[in-house]
């Protein structure tokens, strides 16, 4: 068993993002910009954005997060997206979610530019990535990608099942691995809730990606032997040995599944530190125009 190390990979990454932005900031270019829109307080967004204007410090990327109360109108929220829409200065916007039950996320999504869209939730990123066109793809999907790459896992042929149908998550991972392309060439399943005898299923993926958010679903005995196991689940749970109160703890049993498997990913150290540098590699080719042009 190997461990996919998410810490190793992003302080690898993160150091050839800053290489990058350092070149830019060098040669007298304008600095790749990232806009965060957070709407309230609700502890695990903040914590989330937080990570994220870091990490663009950390790189040398220029940041700015736009702040909303809750009772934020939709049109407010609106207005402000097409600000970052029509600012030059600002590469790319990301719009934290969940939004409060008042505002219609995909509305915030489609109005979007898609040029600046680093989260790749806007329709017309989706559909370009389905149709293997350049587009940004959501960043953990591609962490996941990069991950599969940079550990050499080979994937053509294999049987990748796919646990969770989230639009964010399970769904584009769907797509991507089962592209003509490096990672991908999979035959893949994608599995839901309403899945009949999913530990059956799963006992037949060469690559089982866990997306459900349920933790510790995944048990040894829905493993096959030597699988790669990549564990997106990423809930807290009440743990009163911990100064916090709680554990962060993925959708995959670690210690029984492990064993059985040829490659996994910890939780945490594991595919949301990825996350994050997708997201910055995202910025990074919107600064430069590689998606859409400039
Ligand atoms: P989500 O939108 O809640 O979707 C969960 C998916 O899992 C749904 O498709 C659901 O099926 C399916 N599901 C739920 N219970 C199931 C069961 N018993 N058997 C089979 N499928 C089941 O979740 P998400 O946004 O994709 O997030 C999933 C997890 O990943 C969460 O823990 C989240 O915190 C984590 N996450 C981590 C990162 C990271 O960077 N590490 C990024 C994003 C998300 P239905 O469609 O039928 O309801």
């Amino acid at each position: 068993m190997q461990l996919l190390d998410g810490k190793f990979l992003s302080a690898q990454i993160k150091a050839e993002i800053k290489a990058e932005v350092t070149q830019i900031r060098e040669a007298g270019g304008k600095i790749p910009h990232l806009v965060a829109i957070l709407v309230g307080t609700a502890g695990r967004s903040e914590t989330y954005v937080a990570s994220k204007m870091k990490s663009c410090e950390e790189v040398g990327m220029h940041s700015t997060l736009i702040r909303f109360e809750p009772d934020v109108t939709e049109t407010e929220l609106l207005d402000a997206v097409r600000r970052v829409n029509d600012n030059p200065d600002m590469d790319g916007l990301i719009v934290q979610l969940p939004l409060p039950d008042h505002i219609d996320p995909n509305r915030v999504m489609e109005t979007i530019d898609p040029a600046k869209d680093v989260d790749g939730f806007h329709p017309v990123n989706i559909g370009r990535m389905a149709k293997g066109l350049p587009a940004y793809v959501s960043a953990t999907p591609q962490g996941i990608l990069e991950m599969l790459q940079r550990y050499d896992i080979k994937t053509a042929g294999k049987h990748c099942v796919v646990v969770g149908r989230s639009q964010i998550v399970g769904l584009p991972m769907s797509i991507l691995m089962q592209r003509n392309a490096y990672p991908g060439n999979c035959t893949v399943t994608l599995t839901h809730s309403r899945t009949q005898d999913l530990p059956a299923i799963c006992r037949t993926a060469d690559i089982l990606i866990a997306a459900l958010g349920k933790p510790e679903f995944i048990t040894a005995d829905m493993v096959k032997e030597g699988a790669v196991v990549i564990d997106v689940g990423l809930e807290r749970v009440v743990d009163t040995s911990k100064k916090s109160g709680f554990a962060l703890k993925g959708d995959v049993k670690f210690d029984e599944v492990a064993p059985k498997t040829s490659f996994i990913t910890p939780v945490p150290g594991g595919v949301g530190l990825m996350t994050i540098c997708s997201l910055m590699q995202n910025t990074l080719k919107a600064a430069r125009g590689e998606v859409y042009g400039k």
